[in-house]
């Protein structure tokens, strides 16, 4: 879940990052009103929408005085912009938030993510901040420096320091941006943040350090943690499966391979997919159905992989527990299949809990199933028919 311009960094300034003082309007008028509230003699009208980009195609404007602030606001509110991170649509700009200008002397690109490969939390700076990083970065990947952070904060000060001026932060400035970026970091853990992106990160000639845009993503699967943000979240950013998903207490992820999987528990589903990638396969999602799911919402989970059309084979692996018995899923997944347009092949492993119940279901519903009673010979079988083998 992506958080607006205006709330990153409304969420930011409360963990200590310098942000320059700014007013949210949803019309000329109050645009105008609001910004003589901000002590500036220069102001910045940006538009409010999810996707980035807006500075090269005219969704960040100056303005000199309340009444351009107001002309500003009134050519961007209700315009759809169109933007390098938006589709063909564009996005309807509903607010604007005005600002007060930053003079910057030089832009620096700075964010808090995970490192893919070593799972690492890192602090990644460029010298090369503003709307051309995208594209700079993608041509040159060496312009974006690295920093392992610490998950507790006990980060070494004097080599983030050093870290910094090595990224082209002039000395009078080194401090600031140390400070901000363990801010931001702090920020970052604190609400289970997958991204926060400050760019650009402005250094004043003074030596001052403002986050002049910013972009916060959340995880989704932490927001029981964040009760406070669950008004803000719209769904809009989430895939439309896993939507579905979440609606009807599955955990799903959606993934490039071929092979559905339906999976209960979070471990086992690691697992199945782990196994599929060694046995040569690949898994079209990552699947978990919470103990509390029932099996009409299982149906719904089911009926949405089915209609996916690059899963060509399904694999069905539960271990049925306590709380999720075996013939929960398979009830579920049986109706799905009945209603289902497409039928791919389905390979079963069912063990635990009603398993012997389940499969007699299974059959019983003339479901063209192949049953497996250990998990390394079902996965070797859905990747065998998924890359075309014959029953
Ligand atoms: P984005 O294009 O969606 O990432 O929007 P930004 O908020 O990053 O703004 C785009 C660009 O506008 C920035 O890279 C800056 O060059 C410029 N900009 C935005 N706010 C200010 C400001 O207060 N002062 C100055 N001088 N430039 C600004
Ligand atoms: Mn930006």
């Amino acid at each position: 879940m992506k958080l607006s311009e205006h709330l990153s960094k409304e969420l930011l300034a409360q963990y200590g990052v310098t942000v320059p003082v700014g007013r949210l309007a949803t019309t000329p008028e109050e645009a105008e009103a609001r910004c003589r509230e901000i002590p500036a003699t220069k102001y910045v009208v940006k538009a409010q929408i999810g996707a980035g980009g807006r500075g090269l195609v005219g969704g960040i404007k100056m303005a000199a005085t309340p009444s351009a602030v107001r002309s500003e606001a009134a050519r961007l509110i209700g315009e759809a912009l169109v933007t390098a991170q938006t589709g063909p649509a564009g996005e309807l700009v509903n607010s604007v938030y005005i600002e007060e200008a930053v003079d910057i002397h030089r832009s620096f690109y700075l964010a808090i993510a995970f490192d893919q490969h070593t799972g690492e939390p890192v602090l990644l700076c460029s010298d090369r901040g503003g709307v051309e990083f995208e594209q700079a970065a993608r041509i040159d990947p060496g312009i974006v420096r690295q920093f392992t952070l610490t998950f507790d904060g006990s980060d070494d000060m004097a080599a983030l320091r050093r870290f910094l001026a090595e990224t082209g932060v002039s000395d009078n400035a080194l401090e600031p941006a140390a400070e901000l970026a363990m801010a931001a970091a702090r920020a970052f853990f604190a609400n289970d943040a997958t991204l926060v992106e400050i760019n650009p990160l402005a250094v004043r000639v003074d030596g001052a350090v403002l986050a002049v845009d910013a972009k916060i993503s959340l995880d989704t699967n932490a927001l029981f943690r964040h009760p406070e943000f669950e008004a803000l979240d719209d769904g809009q950013d989430v895939p439309e499966q896993e939507r579905i998903a979440r609606e009807n207490d599955i955990n799903f992820v959606k993934l490039a391979g071929n092979i559905g999987v339906v999976v209960n528990g979070a471990g086992l589903g690691l697992a199945t997919n782990d196994m599929l990638f060694d046995a040569g396969g690949d898994p079209a999602n990552f699947m978990d159905i919470r103990t509390t799911t029932t099996s009409l919402q299982m149906a719904r989970g089911a009926t949405m992989l089915l209609q996916d059309p690059s899963v060509t084979v399904v694999l069905v692996n539960v271990h049925g527990g306590g709380m999720t018995a075996c013939d929960t899923v398979a009830e579920g997944f049986a109706i799905a299949y009945a209603r289902a347009e497409r039928k791919p092949p389905v390979v079963v492993r069912l063990a635990g809990q009603n398993a012997d119940w389940a499969r007699t279901m299974l059959k019983d519903r003339r479901l063209p199933i192949e049953d497996f009673s250990d998990m390394s010979s079902a996965i070797a079988r859905a990747v065998q028919v998924a890359k075309g083998g014959r029953r």
